[in-house]
């Protein structure tokens, strides 16, 4: 009796560990689990998404992981597949009732030709960096929701409640950003590596090219030389660049043409002032000018 006492408040308690590889995940799964589940997420939003180390206190997190969800499309190909091996837990293992891969529920643009494959393109699927789309935001949550309740069918309504609640909300948000956006429609962008293409695309800006020849690829001072060219030829409003490539080779270019350099975050805690979705939204939509 004394034993199923102390088991007792456990049990009312318990809640599933939901392991992430990124915030913007981590995000999205706590307002649809609310306080069913705890979220771990893996990767800080300040590191480069596709080379994260595989460190052990991410292996422990791994371990001690219920579910995972992660980005997919390969843009977690340099590190999740030694988490996983190492951490050995079959709840994580891809394939598994407990895993989800958030790419296979959204379409997958900039799929390169086989030619671009051999030469090291980091996105031979295509472009990964889908959540900066914020009609995509709307799909992940979905595809969280129905995720959770096949986990978790004892609170389906609980998930498909704050589903709703989180849908209506971003949704009227979604508004504001169009409105914001609306007078930049057509603008010319160049970006340092192609982490803002379903932003581009959903805001109609027109992404002249990138400073890396290929997702991955450090640029030859041969394409160096050649986007100086298209920036004086096309003149876009600015180079937006990640936070965490060095801007050096954007600031060479900045020399040559006097382009602005925009800091873009990708991620929730890519700069400290991004502490959730929504400013991350309101930051993007107000950086490009
Ligand atoms: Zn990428």
């Amino acid at each position: 009796m004394r034993l199923l006492l102390l088991l007792l408040p456990l049990t009312l308690f318990a809640h599933m560990n939901i392991a992430v590889s990124y915030p913007y995940i981590g995000a999205i799964t706590k307002s649809i689990g609310g306080e069913h589940i705890k979220t771990v997420v893996l990767a800080r939003g300040n590191w480069d998404p596709h080379f994260v180390v595989p460190r052990p206190s991410l292996i422990s997190k791994m371990r001690n992981a219920d579910a995972l969800i992660m980005n997919g499309g390969q843009l977690e190909i340099g590190w999740m597949p030694a988490l996983l091996r190492r951490a050995g837990n079959p709840k994580t293992n891809i394939g598994s009732e407990s895993f989800l891969n958030l790419s296979h529920h959204v379409k997958l643009i900039n799929k390169p030709t086989t030619v671009d494959r051999a030469g090291g393109d980091i996105h031979p699927d295509g472009n990964p960096h889908f959540h900066l789309d914020p009609q995509n935001i709307i799909v992940l949550a979905q595809t969280i929701r129905d995720f959770l309740i096949s986990i978790d069918s004892d609170h389906a309504d609980v998930y498909k409640n704050n589903y709703e609640k989180f849908s209506a909300s971003w949704q009227d948000k979604m508004l504001k950003w169009a409105e914001k956006m609306s007078a930049k429609k057509g603008m010319k962008v160049i970006q340092f590596h192609n982490n803002l293409a379903y932003f581009n695309k959903a805001y109609g800006l027109d992404n002249i090219g990138t400073i890396e020849p290929l997702p991955g690829i450090p640029p030859s001072s041969r394409h160096i030389i050649k986007t100086i060219k298209l920036i004086k030829d096309k003149e876009p409003c600015c180079i937006l660049h990640d936070v965490y490539h060095s801007t050096k080779t954007a600031e060479f270019i900045r020399e040559k043409t006097g382009i602005k350099i925009v800091l873009m975050p990708h991620d929730i805690g890519a700069l400290q002032t991004i502490e959730d979705l929504t400013s991350l939204f309101d930051y993007l939509t107000g950086a490009v000018q």
